[in-house]
């Protein structure tokens, strides 16, 4: 997985055209079966990998922090809100919490989430391609291809299976 994730960057540069190219033909013409597709992409994609054998969304982004996440985490690790905020956030250009460093600080050595139960909505959602209406969030998407070798993967068969 290391080597995977160490030539994604490249790969994902390398079809940046292309991916343009068919997330805007998708977003003016969505197929039907999207939502559908992309569950069943998604799905077998997921089956596939491994999480903890990579773990670079976790080691290279991060989440942003919504209201209810910190809420949620702080008092899961026994912290006041504000104190959790100070301890481990900042506010990024766009006036959301992000993680003041990454790798993040709840990942350990054994790629293990140690808030897992609690995690934030948005580490749930990555890589988000089982989300409704794909299409949607094809900047995003273009982005997470370069970090994220299952969003890669399932990108990759979203075009051989969509012909666009
Ligand atoms: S979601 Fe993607 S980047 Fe994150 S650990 Fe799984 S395969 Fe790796
Ligand atoms: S909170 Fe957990 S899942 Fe989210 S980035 Fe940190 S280690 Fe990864």
């Amino acid at each position: 997985m290391e080597k995977i994730v160490a030539e994604l960057p490249l790969k994902a540069k390398e079809k940046a055209t292309e991916n343009k190219k068919f997330f805007a033909k998708l977003k003016k013409k969505p197929p039907k079966n999207l939502d559908y597709l992309m569950q069943e992409l998604h799905e077998d994609e997921f089956e596939r990998t491994d999480c903890l054998t990579c773990a670079n969304c976790c080691k290279t982004t991060g989440p942003l922090f919504t209201n209810a996440d910190i809420e949620r985490i702080a008092k899961h690790v026994r912290l006041k809100p504000q104190k959790f905020i100070d301890t481990y956030l900042r506010l990024d250009e766009e006036n959301d919490y992000v993680l003041q460093q990454v790798p993040c600080a709840f990942l350990g050595t054994d790629n293990f989430c140690s808030i897992y139960d609690v995690r934030p909505k948005a580490c749930k959602e990555f890589p988000h391609t089982d989300r409704k209406k794909f299409q949607q969030i094809s900047h995003l998407t273009m982005k997470n291809v370069a970090i994220c070798p299952a969003a890669f993967n399932i990108v990759e068969e979203m075009k051989k299976r969509i012909g666009i």
